[in-house]
């Protein structure tokens, strides 16, 4: 067995979808301003605010990789790197079914040799 069996592939997404939009929800707690905050706790809401920032931003970027690669599937185009057009390794789509790159391709993206659009 060394395909790929789609509709597993698209529960682990749809999953894992859920899963970040639940966790995005919880970053959106607003901070409570009203009331006029001295300096140094001010200066750790914006702490705390920017880490929440950064943690959404990884998770925005892996929903629409979440998206791409449920678009891919309705389109039949699943599975196929999008850069060299060549087939994703099933081992490597079943590790991480939102992979937009084959190993080598994703390599020299993390090299920076590889510009995503
Ligand atoms: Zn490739």
């Amino acid at each position: 067995m060394n395909k790929i069996n789609l509709e597993e592939i698209k529960e682990k997404l749809i999953a894992e979808r859920e899963l970040l939009i639940e966790k995005l929800k919880g970053n959106d707690l607003s901070v409570d301003d009203s009331e006029t905050p001295d300096p140094v706790d001010l200066a750790v809401r914006n702490y705390s605010k920017n880490v929440m920032l950064a943690v959404s931003e990884n998770e925005s970027r892996q929903l629409l990789l979440i998206n791409e690669a449920l678009e891919r599937i309705t389109d039949d185009e699943y599975g196929v790197c999008q850069n060299c057009e060549q087939d994703i390794n099933p081992k490597r789509l079943n590790a991480v079914p939102w992979a937009r790159y084959c190993l080598s391709c994703q390599e020299l993206l993390e090299q920076g040799l590889l510009n995503e659009d």
